[in-house]
């Protein structure tokens, strides 16, 4: 009987280790579907995959590249997968 308890003690353990974890991926998770639902759709922001003339989105402040220079990124203003080669209404230049 207390051999039983000690498993069912380390088991219940482990369950609130595993539980523990996953509650601390769930406020990253709500933090990031919200920061994406918090994003303009690109057809309000007139977003296009070609450039406007030399603008484009890889020379703009809100763009966050993704993981090589001709990779699609995202933007921290338009919704979705983003092209370096873009532009939309929003286009701010890099400094
Ligand atoms: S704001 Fe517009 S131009 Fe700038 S990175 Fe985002 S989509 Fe591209």
């Amino acid at each position: 009987m207390e051999d039983n308890g000690k498993k069912m003690s380390r088991r219940s353990i482990l369950k609130g280790a595993a539980a523990l974890a996953g509650l601390s991926v769930v406020p990253g998770l709500i933090a990031s579907r919200t920061a994406e639902a918090a994003k303009v759709p690109k057809a309000a922001m007139q977003y296009r995959d070609h450039p406007n003339g030399a603008n484009h989105c890889s020379k703009c402040i809100q763009f966050i590249p993704g993981g090589s220079p001709a990779a699609n990124g995202t933007c921290k203003v338009v919704a979705g997968s983003i092209s370096p080669n873009g532009w939309c209404v929003a286009f701010s230049p890099k400094a």
